[in-house]
Formats: C-alpha cells, structure tokens, sequence
C-alpha cells in the first residue's frame, strides 16, 4: 500500500494541473491528459516535470509558463500538452 487513496486525491500532473492516476505496478504516477509520468521512489513521487528539450535535447526540470514549459538550459518554450490533444475553446 504505498500510496494512500488521500494523497492521489490531492496529487495534479505538475505540467498541466489535471489528476493522476496510479500506474498498474504502482511504481509511476500517471497523468491521463498530457501522458507525463512521475516516478515513485520510496512511497513518494517526484511531481518534477524532468524532461528532454525537444530543442536542445538535454534533459532538465522544465518550468511552467501558463500554457509552456520551458527549458531552463536554452529557454525553449513548448505547450504542455501536444497540440493534438489540446482543446480547442469555444
Ligand atoms: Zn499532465
Ligand atoms: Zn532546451
């Protein structure tokens, strides 16, 4: 039982702010919007958004800015969620 049901009701997908789920293993928590996954080291996950750069290729802790991420190493900027999953408004 390494995560409590009370603590995945709190936890959001640092990156886009929607709820996560607990991967199947239990080992990763998942985030059903934009598809990051946060790794679970003794029963606490990592809710860092630690990536790789689709510009510079390293990988870093991306920062949120609004609707981006972006990269601390070169300063790319990149929507959180893939424009194909976004939602148009309206
Ligand atoms: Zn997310
Ligand atoms: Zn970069």
């Amino acid at each position: 039982m390494p995560i409590s049901q009370d603590l995945l009701e709190i936890l959001i997908c640092p990156a886009c702010r929607a709820k996560v789920e607990l991967k199947e293993d239990a080992s990763a928590l998942v985030c059903q919007n934009c598809g990051r996954s946060y790794s679970i080291q003794d029963d606490i996950p990592s809710m860092l958004i630690v990536e790789e750069c689709p510009s510079c290729k390293q990988t870093a802790m991306m920062q949120v800015e609004g609707e981006n991420l972006k990269c601390p190493e070169c300063g790319h900027t990149y929507p959180i969620v893939p424009s194909s999953k976004s939602q148009v408004p309206g």
